[in-house]
């Protein structure tokens, strides 16, 4: 009858819900000790100035090698990371392996491009930050213009006082910062002037749609806002040769995405910078 199917419905869903809590509980808990495992991994993402054709970045993405599961994307151990304040280590373990890395290619004078390394709400608590991106700087001798930091237009909105002194801190150190997803947070334009920022970037939604007059047109005020700030952008996510030449029509010139380069691990950047630096 439709009433046992019903209930037959809601114990699939229950044992679906199930499934889904003791893998964020196993995940979790084996996320304690991958630190200590060195399980992660860094990838590098690059940045390329499409008008010039060179790498004018990367940006630093982390990757969890998980003894039995494999590569774990970052898009489910990080909120797991956030919640558990897992995030704060795992990040400050990141800021000195990046800096020590682009350190390493910078002497091996193999590039010289900034590194950025995406921030998580958590790190702006407790002001720890900025002591250890001195820390990480100093012990690897990188320059601070060499590293930025990504964070998200909702980071800099909650408890923006707060947020904009540590970044205004780093920002006099001459660490760059840049805002990630821009365009999908709200409430942001009024104070966007407030907050130190270097650099835009486009989200990718924008740029999957760009062939929507509406998105386009998002993109060109984005790329209008940036220039009256001053400010560079980035776009997000290109994949596409339709993609880019518009958005070189739109003015826009750095670029990233799966068209340009994928996040690749340390031992294939070397070959890679080879190829494609000036
Ligand atoms: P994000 O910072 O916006 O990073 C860009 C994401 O888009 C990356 O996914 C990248 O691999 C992907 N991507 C780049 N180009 C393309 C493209 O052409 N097409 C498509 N479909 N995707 C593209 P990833 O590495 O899986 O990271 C996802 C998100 O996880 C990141 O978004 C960031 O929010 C977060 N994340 C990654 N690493 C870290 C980290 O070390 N710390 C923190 N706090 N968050 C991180
Ligand atoms: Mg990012
Ligand atoms: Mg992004
Ligand atoms: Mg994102």
């Amino acid at each position: 009858t439709s009433k046992d199917s019903g209930k037959n419905k809601f114990s699939v869903f229950d044992q679906e819900m199930n499934r889904h809590q003791l893998r964020r509980m196993s995940l979790e808990k084996d996320l304690r000790k991958a630190l200590a495992r060195s399980e992660f991994m860094v990838v590098y993402q690059p940045k390329w100035d499409s008008f010039m054709n060179v790498t004018v970045g990367l940006e630093a993405l982390l990757r969890w090698r998980h003894p039995e599961h494999g590569i774990i994307s970052p898009a489910e151990f990080i909120p797991i990371a956030e919640e558990t304040g897992l995030i704060v280590p795992i990040t400050y373990w990141m800021l000195h392996d990046v800096c020590g890395q682009n350190m390493l290619w910078h002497r091996a004078e193999v590039a010289n491009v900034p590194v950025s390394i995406n921030m998580s709400a958590r790190m702006f608590e407790g002001g720890g930050l900025y002591d250890v991106v001195e820390e990480a700087l100093t012990r690897s001798g990188l320059e601070p213009h060499f590293l930025e930091l990504e964070i998200t237009e909702s980071i800099a909105m909650n408890n923006m006082e707060e947020t904009v002194a540590q970044l205004s801190k780093l920002r006099n150190l001459g660490v760059r910062v840049s805002l990630d997803d821009f365009g999908t947070g709200f409430s942001s334009l009024g104070n966007l002037d407030e907050i130190p920022v270097n650099t835009l970037k486009i989200d990718q939604v924008f740029i999957r749609k760009s062939k929507m007059h509406s998105k386009k047109a998002i993109i060109s005020n984005i790329i209008a806002i940036a220039s009256n700030l001053n400010m560079e952008v980035v776009a997000e996510g290109v994949e596409t040769t339709e993609q880019i030449e518009l958005l070189q029509s739109l003015g826009c010139r750095v670029m990233q995405g799966f068209y340009y380069g994928r996040p690749m691990p340390v031992h294939e950047l070397g070959q890679w910078f080879i190829e494609n630096t000036a």
